[in-house]
């Protein structure tokens, strides 16, 4: 059994990411790679390395690389040129009255990961478009921060249709996000175990639209996302394996 000695962390916008670094006095932003906005930040908490990236800021429209295409590209890259032992998807998501979703609630990606917009009828091609790409079960992740785990599902727009939430229903679905499938289909091509972290900032089946719950709970939701991942990161820098997690 392998101790976990690096970590990468991959988020899809600045606000998101910004609290635990500070918090953890991580360094100063470097790009990733030449070219690309993505940018890494690079510390230690007890015995594990950190590499916290952020996809970056989007140079024509100056807001932040949100998103399935930036997620892919940042997660290969990353995995690529860090190779951690474990990459954590930290990120803000849309929560379900209906399955007992709160604003500020995080969950842990559990079961399979999704894509609920993908609408390809065609054999073999069904399958793929949907994702259901397997979650590793976490359910010692679980117990150290008193959190439960369900499916994340993934796709392009902030708001939904009918025939999603269909799908959301059906699939009993926890947490809607834009980039964890994404990076579930990297990892999983390239071996490296996924955790997902996704805390609610708004509610998918509550009549409030997403983006006004979004912005006023964004940096609440985000406060208590921060103390999760810190809680984590002390807990690996303690010296744990994935076993610790998984088990
Ligand atoms: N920057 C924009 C909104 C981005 S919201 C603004 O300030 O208005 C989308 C980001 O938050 C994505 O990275 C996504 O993963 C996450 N997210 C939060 N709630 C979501 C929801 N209901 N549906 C999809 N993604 C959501």
């Amino acid at each position: 059994m392998k101790q976990i000695k690096r970590v990468a962390i991959l988020f899809a916008m600045h606000q998101e990411a910004s609290p635990i670094a500070e918090r953890l006095g991580l360094d100063a932003q470097r790009p990733l790679v030449d070219g690309l906005p993505a940018m890494t930040r690079r510390g230690t908490v007890g015995g594990v390395e950190v590499v916290h990236c952020v996809n970056g800021t989007d140079p024509v429209h100056g807001v932040d690389r949100i998103g399935t295409e930036a997620a892919t590209l940042t997660t290969w890259l990353l995995l690529e040129t860090e190779r951690p032992d474990l990459l954590v998807n930290a990120g803000t998501c849309g929560g379900f009255v209906a399955r007992g979703g709160e604003i500020g609630r995080t969950y842990v990606g559990g079961d399979a990961f999704l894509y609920h917009d993908r609408r390809v009828p065609l054999p073999g091609f069904d399958a793929q478009s949907v994702g259901r790409i397997p979650a590793l079960p976490f359910p010692g992740v679980e117990r150290l921060l008193g959190i439960d785990s369900g499916p994340v599902s993934t796709g392009s727009s902030l708001t939904q249709t009918e025939e999603e939430m269909a799908f959301f229903e059906r699939e009993g679905v926890v947490a809607k996000d834009m980039e964890a499938a994404a990076v579930a289909v990297v990892a999983r091509d390239r071996g490296v175990p996924l955790l997902a972290l996704k805390a609610v900032t708004d509610l998918v089946d509550a009549p409030e639209p997403s983006h006004v719950a979004f912005l006023r709970n964004l940096a609440s939701t985000t406060e208590r996302l921060t103390d999760h991942l810190e809680a984590l990161l002390r807990h690996l820098g303690e010296g744990r394996t994935l076993e610790d997690l998984t088990g």
